[in-house]
């Protein structure tokens, strides 16, 4: 074992940084590392209109390097390197580091986020941050008057449909299969808001655009008799075939549901074994707003800090 950490962090999203500005101030001097993506989903949107305290939004990359700072003034210890090892069979538990470097961890927060399924298109990075996202709720705002598109059919893009109706003029709702599979209550409230159009059976193959997203190339009919390919004019490309959350390492050890989502008694970030705590995307399903990842990531340093006090 090559270091002993009272606290460990792993995931540097909003849920991460906000963990270890708490757990530095309660003194459990916490090591966080910050995975392959530093600063998480968050440096993927441009701007960040939704999270309080920024009049005027804030750019998502910078609103992370200033977690970061905040979390080291704190003084937690924050490393470049990703986890890709975790024994949880004893405490300490045991936990490698990409390179070989291995710590025993005290308490070990998650906060290793969820990763939004892209269709896996080139034009998806072609146009990256550019009028393609996986998050309405994030960039939805950029979109006010404009002709949108939402891939999937279940709740999340009907969801993600009727928020982005209100703001955009147009809203294609663009559905791989004759039906959807949203909830019943989803899909009806999509049927009935006017500015969405579904469109069944259609499959996005690709995007045009000049200057950003102009147009998705879209096959009606896939592998059928009738298969018709066409582009429609859109300005906003969005995803949501769902999100995947990144918690391979720890499922052998830890409760989650058939999605991978941690599943806590609950909903608090206490795991059934001692002293291990999630927080943020990781273990949310349903709201994924980095507001609330923040939230949780607070209730697991102070969960992580009342742990440590009561085992003395
Ligand atoms: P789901 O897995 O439920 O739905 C994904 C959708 O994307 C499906 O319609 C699927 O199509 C489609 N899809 C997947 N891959 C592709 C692809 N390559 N091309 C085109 N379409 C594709 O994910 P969600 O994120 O919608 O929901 C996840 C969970 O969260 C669900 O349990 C949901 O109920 C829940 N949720 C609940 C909410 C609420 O209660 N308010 C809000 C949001 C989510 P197909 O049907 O053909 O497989």
């Amino acid at each position: 074992m090559n270091e002993t950490v009272k606290c460990l962090i792993v995931g540097s999203g909003p849920a991460g940084y906000t963990a270890a500005i708490y757990a530095g101030r309660a003194n459990l001097c916490p090591v966080l590392y910050e995975g392959i993506q530093p600063g998480g989903q968050l440096t993927t949107t441009t701007h960040i209109e939704n999270f309080p305290g920024y009049p005027g939004g804030v750019d998502g990359t910078q609103m992370m390097a200033d977690l970061r700072k905040q979390a080291q003034e704190a003084g937690a210890d924050i490393r470049v390197g990703a986890i890709v090892k975790a024994d949880l069979n004893k405490l300490p538990y045991t936990l490698t580091v990409d390179g070989g470097h291995t710590l025993a961890a005290e308490t070990v927060i998650i906060a290793t986020g969820a990763t939004a399924k892209y269709l896996g298109l080139p034009d998806e990075q072609k146009y990256a941050g550019m009028g393609v996202s996986a998050c309405a709720t994030c960039d939805g705002f950029f979109y006010r008057k404009k002709v949108v598109a939402v891939v999937g059919g279940g709740d999340t893009a009907c969801e993600d449909a009727a928020y982005l109706s209100g703001l955009a003029s147009k809203v294609y709702l663009v559905v791989r299969k004759p039906y959807l599979r949203a909830s019943k209550i989803m899909q009806e409230r999509v049927q009935n808001i006017a500015n969405i159009e579904i469109l069944f059976e259609h499959n996005a193959e690709g995007l045009t655009g000049e200057n950003g997203v102009e147009g998705v190339k879209l096959v009606k009919r896939l592998g059928e008799a009738d298969e018709t390919h066409y582009v429609l004019p859109i300005d906003g490309f969005f995803l949501a075939i769902g999100h995947k959350p990144n918690s391979d390492l720890f499922r052998d050890y830890l409760d989650t549901d058939e999605a991978g989502y941690f599943i806590t008694a609950d909903g608090s970030p206490r795991t059934k074994l001692p002293g291990v705590f999630v927080a943020g995307d990781v273990a949310d399903p349903t709201y994924r707003q980095a507001i609330t990842a923040a939230g949780s990531g607070c209730k697991a340093a102070i969960e992580a800090e009342r742990y440590l006090v009561m085992k003395g």
